[in-house]
């Protein structure tokens, strides 16, 4: 009998996907052909696109669509932009179940919209959700959801070439209870708002970094690899700290090795000439679970692949190996990489109250540089590209 449950618990964990949740929840979604639009009577003025700070400005409407065990999901509606009335014990307000994705819409040289490969940004969160114990959903339905909703707000869409309609999906528990438990009422809702270029006029400025041991963003069993609210507020401290110290972003170290993870919110990529003397792009992988998996990072794993000029690697990379390679003058250039910036060079480094100087500024930076041209063309359609669908 023993033998048997053993036998059959075995088959179960070949069959079922480990670690993955889904068996917990399974919800049929919504459906974008359900959704309800309310139009705002007023709408408010467009800032001024050369005036926009980061998350501070939003649009006229926003999506919600509401969750519950007993009556499934809820129509989904686009209504006037507008406060949420939460009970004071909603789950995400006490244990953090929340996550979130962020997006961006382009207005490009046709004068169309384009979204950039918003897919990933659909797989990804609902990974995030089905981690979180959340009710799943179809994914195209919610891309459709927020196509819609880009579609009646799109003078939004900043009539620039370099600014953006900036997309905020959003995810949480409104369980009025204070139990740590699955939450049986949820709601999703997106908001946007126009955002700026990262880079003011066009020019890549340099950042410079923190890497101290002493913090850690992520860890394996964690949930780093999950854009969930809970893995962002402890790391407000961290960035506080380095500001402190002299430097404007965060890189995450882990372990006793001192793993490279990412730099602030953004994945990293080291482009060096290897011990073997080729040229190679390096960034961390993603199996142990540490690195978030970012549209950005994939996008241009894919462009270098795919010129097959130089060689393309995901795996680890310690801390170590990095000052051995500035020592012998091997690294060329080091870059984050996410929605917000695109790419964003590294300037320097201090590490155990030394600081580093590190020469991407002196090297072109050549590589972000294509980067970047290659990822705006497509985005504001430049380029043909299937990565960039269009709204309207
Ligand atoms: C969002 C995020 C990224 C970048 O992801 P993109 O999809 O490229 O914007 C990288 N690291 C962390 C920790 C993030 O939260």
């Amino acid at each position: 009998m023993a033998a048997l449950r053993t036998a059959l618990q075995g088959r179960l964990a070949q069959v079922l996907p480990f670690p993955s949740l889904t068996s917990v929840r399974l919800a049929s979604s919504f459906k974008a052909a359900d959704l309800i639009v309310e139009r705002s009577s007023a709408c408010r003025p467009k800032p001024d696109p050369s005036s926009l700070v980061f998350g501070k400005q939003f649009s006229d409407h926003m999506l919600t669509i509401e969750w519950s065990e007993s009556g499934g999901w809820e129509a989904p509606r686009i209504k006037p932009f507008q406060n949420l009335s939460l009970h004071p014990a909603s789950s995400a307000l006490h244990y953090s179940i929340e996550l979130f994705e962020g997006m961006k819409a382009f207005r490009g040289v046709d004068n169309r919209i384009r979204l950039f490969r918003p897919m990933l940004n659909m797989e990804r969160m609902h990974r995030s959700a089905d981690r979180s114990c959340l009710p799943l959903f179809d994914k195209v339905e919610l891309l459709e959801c927020i196509r819609k909703l880009v579609e009646v707000d799109q003078e939004w869409v900043p009539y620039s070439l370099d600014a953006s309609l900036y997309i905020r999906p959003t995810f949480i528990g409104i369980e009025p209870s204070l139990g740590v438990s699955l939450a049986k009422h949820a709601m999703i809702f997106v908001i946007v708002g126009p955002v700026g270029p990262y880079f003011a006029t066009g020019s890549f400025n340099p950042v410079s970094l923190l890497a101290d041991p002493a913090f850690v963003r992520a860890w394996k069993g964690g949930v780093g690899a999950y854009k969930m609210g809970g893995n962002y507020g402890p790391t407000i401290a961290v960035q506080n700290e380095a500001v402190k110290r002299g430097c404007q972003q965060v890189l995450w170290l882990y372990g006793e090795q001192e793993e490279i993870t990412e730099v602030g919110t953004m994945n990293l990529f080291i482009y060096w000439t290897n011990q073997d003397g080729d040229k190679e792009l390096i960034t961390p992988p993603l199996e142990d679970g540490l690195i978030l998996p970012g549209v950005t990072r994939q996008s241009l794993l894919d462009l270098a692949r795919g010129w097959g000029e130089f060689k393309v690697t995901e795996r680890p990379l310690v801390m170590q190996e990095l000052l051995a390679a500035l020592e012998a003058g091997r690294v060329l250039e080091v870059f984050g990489a996410g929605t917000a910036c695109v790419v964003c060079p590294v300037g320097s480094l201090l590490y155990r109250g030394q600081t580093l100087n590190i020469p991407t500024m002196e090297n072109g930076p050549d590589l972000a540089k294509r980067f970047f041209q290659e990822l705006t063309d497509i985005q504001y359609g430049r380029m043909e590209s299937e990565w960039a669908p269009l709204v309207a």
